[in-house]
């Protein structure tokens, strides 16, 4: 089935994202989760409407997130975001009987906490569930499955070529599942397929990708992160001051031995300037120049400590950390290698990286320019973020 057969039968199909667990076994909100910049149910989601575009979709959340999700979701427009019950079996129900579907219709159920299922198997499983009424997705038992007592003895080992994990979406015709929920009374069930199953209708396992895991421990978390390309900002800052008599010479915020230093109206600590600008440069916030006007008189003399410290909060608060840093100072004199560690471990400690990840090169120009005479110092700077 290609998309745009999917979306033929738009009018007979809905979405539900059941949303309302406690994240009990997790210990804190596991759809909240920031996985690559998007949040587990955000990537949940997106991926449904991905797949299936112009299907009303419903998401269902405990009624004391309802402000929350839907401020959350706003993006993935347009979906309705609906307060669920005391279990997953009462919410998937509520998030149904919400799209108002006619028995004929399919609705197409997915777990909240499932951040990562392909397109393709997505319409895969709508597609066996157009035929036969009751599909889900489902992936391989790799590991030998065994049963065993509370106390952990082993009761016997189950044959895993008959052994599926059952994944979502699993897709139902809505009349099925409501002649099912009729006649459950007061059962609890793990999933709709289960229902069904027990009530002898017939649930197709359609093969589907295994790394559509679902986030249960906190572990499961990193697992999944590797799924997602990484979101990655490079940023360069390049600064340069006059050498001058009478004047510290600051670099990296470390005093270095000289008998002139940088003029500034800051402590003119080039390096600091140049990383400060490949931080505010990566994130997208302009340059040093427009958040500390050499024109204010609050910054005379401020150590650039400072200047850095603010675009790293301001990086941190886009949601973005420091990968590495690599610098290179272009100075005639002083000789900078003495210094070389002393510089990164400066830098390491001022950008919360390890050592290894701060490099710092030193170079002359030959005697060439404004450098090569001896009359400034120039330094630049490289820095990657990643998306936390
Ligand atoms: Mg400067």
């Amino acid at each position: 089935m290609n998309p745009q057969s999917v979306g033929e039968a738009v009018a007979q199909m809905g979405v539900v994202v059941a949303a309302a667990g406690s994240s009990r076994r997790f210990g804190s909100d596991k759809l909240a989760v920031p996985l690559r910049g998007m949040t587990v149910l955000q990537r949940a989601v997106a991926c449904l409407r991905s797949a299936l575009p112009q299907v009303p979709t419903v998401v269902v959340v405990r009624p004391e997130d309802l402000p929350a999700r839907r401020e959350e979701l706003t993006q993935w427009g347009p979906l309705r975001v609906v307060p669920g019950g005391a279990q997953r079996q009462d919410s998937v129900r509520h998030g149904v009987e919400a799209l108002d579907l006619d028995d004929e219709a399919l609705v197409v159920i997915h777990d909240g906490a499932r951040p990562f299922v392909p397109p393709e198997d997505v319409r895969r499983v709508v597609q066996a569930a157009q035929g036969c009424g009751a599909a889900v997705l489902a992936a391989p038992v790799g590991d030998t499955v065994k049963e065993v007592t509370d106390q952990g003895e082993v009761v016997r080992t189950w044959p895993r070529e008959r052994l599926v994990r059952s994944l979502t979406p699993q897709v139902f015709r809505v009349g099925l599942l409501r002649r099912a929920w009729a006649a459950a009374g007061g059962e609890s069930w793990t999933d709709e397929a289960a229902l069904l199953e027990s009530q002898g209708f017939k649930v197709m396992a359609v093969p589907g990708d295994p790394r559509n895991l679902k986030v249960t421990q906190p572990e499961d978390v990193s697992l999944l992160a590797g799924l997602f390309p990484p979101d990655l900002r490079v940023g360069q800052g390049f600064d340069v001051h006059p050498l001058v008599p009478g004047r510290p010479l600051v670099l990296a915020g470390i005093p270095i031995p000289h008998e002139r230093g940088l003029a500034g109206h800051s402590d003119a600590d080039v390096v600091l300037h140049a990383v400060t600008d490949a931080l505010l440069g990566a994130c997208g916030e302009g340059d040093i120049g427009l958040h500390f006007p050499p024109t204010d008189p609050q910054w005379a003399g401020a150590p650039s400590r400072r200047f850095v410290e603010f675009a790293l909060t301001r990086a941190e608060e886009k949601g973005w950390r420091v990968v590495n840093c690599d610098l290179t100072v272009l100075a005639e004199e002083p000789r900078l290698a003495p210094y070389r560690s002393d510089l990164v471990a400066s830098l390491a400690q001022l950008l919360a990286l390890p050592p290894s990840a701060v490099n710092v090169k030193a170079t002359t120009t030959e005697g060439l320019g404004f450098v090569g005479r001896g009359e400034g110092i120039a330094a630049t700077a490289v820095v990657l973020l990643a998306r936390r």
